[in-house]
């Protein structure tokens, strides 16, 4: 007799979401019954900025589906340079033993990823305007803000940082925390950085500017290579809402003068969730992604992880359908301690990035001519060990 379609409901069509889809869709075909609900009205163009993928990348090109349409959205680095805020060059290495062939690290928009995930799918898979409003987990039943009574055989919570998923059936202790750095965060267009003109946005290259308590990145991104900037910076309190607009123009002056020429730009405190040793699953319900371990994003990992455990998941299900808590309890395991290992080292990252007393910024500078040594050789072996998938 043929088996009825497994029902596997997703909430959240972020980059954690959709890859889950796609590695579902992809390895269990019509075994499967998909349904990916998301919030928001529509998948918007011109959403966030620009972000890496690495591990993520590698595991997303193994789905037939995207593997060409990745290569026309994306873009890859050619150089590595970190200055200091007066200039001052203090390393610079060729990236191509890290990018490789075909690339294993590539920038992305995240709008267009997001989009281009979204069309690939098949058609109704993804339905916007569906908040998951509550779980019933003993009935395997959900209800959104419009439609009640979704049955559902495994649940999967890609609701991000703020689940309301993990708030429901899991510790309700278990929240994100505020890391101490808050965060710009936008976009320039090429013509803009061509006009304008500044040392820490070189063609090309990856460049991250280090100052006193602050940092900053600049990167270009998918076809347009238009660029992406991220100022970081230590600060006690959080601000209040996501906003550009600064008053503290002692802050604005310390960003370069081009990110005056933004054409879209956050102000947000950096959140993660600190490991505990709470199960990201409860009978068929499971968290992934950042509901599960949001990171800070100073080892550029958080959508990678994401997308990792959409593929361990999609891996472990397709091996066995009949052993479906088997496999979950499986997925935690292979998952959480890497994620959990990242968490810790992007905060410290995080803290020697930003370093901010006399004391902090001459580790740091031991630190970075210890791994910048030699072509950026440590860099590269650590980057890689780090980047690698565990599926
Ligand atoms: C400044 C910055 C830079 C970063 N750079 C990188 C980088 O270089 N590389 C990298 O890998 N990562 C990076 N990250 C991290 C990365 O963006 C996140 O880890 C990743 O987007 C998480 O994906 P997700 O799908 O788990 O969650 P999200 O992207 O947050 O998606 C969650 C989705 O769920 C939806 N949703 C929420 N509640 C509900 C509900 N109740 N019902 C239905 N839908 C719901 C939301 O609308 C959203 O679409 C960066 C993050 C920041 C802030």
């Amino acid at each position: 007799m043929m088996q009825k379609p497994l029902r596997v409901v997703i909430a959240g069509a972020g980059v954690g979401g959709l890859a889950a889809a796609h590695e579902l869709v992809h390895r269990l075909g019509d075994r499967v019954h998909v349904r990916l609900l998301e919030a928001a009205h529509e998948l918007r163009p011109q959403l966030g900025a620009g972000f890496s993928l690495s591990g993520g990348l590698q595991c997303l090109r193994q789905i037939p589906a995207l593997s060409d349409e990745l290569s026309k959205i994306s873009s890859t680095p050619k150089l590595f340079r970190t200055v200091q805020e007066d200039g001052t060059l203090l390393a610079s290495f060729p990236a191509k033993d890290l990018v490789g062939d075909p690339p294993a690290l590539a920038q992305f928009m995240r709008d267009e990823l997001q989009l281009t995930l979204a069309k690939t799918l098949p058609d109704g898979l993804v339905e916007c305007g569906q908040r998951v409003v509550s779980v019933d987990k003993e009935n395997r039943m959900l209800h959104t803000e419009k439609e009640s009574d979704i049955p559902f055989d495994l649940l999967i919570g890609a609701d991000g940082i703020k689940s309301h998923i993990r708030g429901e059936h899991f510790d309700k202790e278990w929240d994100r925390e505020y890391s101490g750095l808050s965060m710009y965060y936008g976009v320039i267009s090429n013509d803009e950085v061509k006009k304008h003109g500044d040392f820490r946005f070189q063609e090309g290259a990856i460049t991250e500017t280090v100052g006193k308590g602050n940092l900053q990145l600049s990167f270009q991104c998918g076809p347009s290579r238009d660029w992406t900037f991220a100022y970081a910076y230590r600060c006690a309190e959080p601000p209040a809402d996501d906003e550009w607009a600064t008053t503290d123009e002692a802050l604005r002056e310390k960003m370069s003068e081009i990110t005056k020429f933004s054409s879209r730009a956050m102000h947000f405190g950096i959140y993660h969730t600190p490991p505990r040793s709470v199960s990201w699953v409860n009978d068929r319900i499971v968290l992934l992604g950042d509901a599960a371990h949001a990171t800070t994003p100073f080892m550029g990992q958080g959508a990678n992880q994401a997308i990792q455990d959409a593929a361990c998941l999609g891996r472990l299900l397709s091996e066995d359908l009949t052993q479906i808590d088997a496999a979950l309890q499986e997925f935690y395991k292979i998952r959480e301690p890497v994620t959990s290992r990242i968490i810790k080292n992007s905060k410290f990252a995080g803290q020697l990035r930003t370093a901010d007393s006399f004391m902090e910024r001459t580790l740091r500078s031991i630190a970075y001519r210890i791994m910048f040594a030699r072509d950026g050789a440590l860099f590269k072996r650590i980057y890689q060990a780090e980047t690698k998938p565990v599926i």
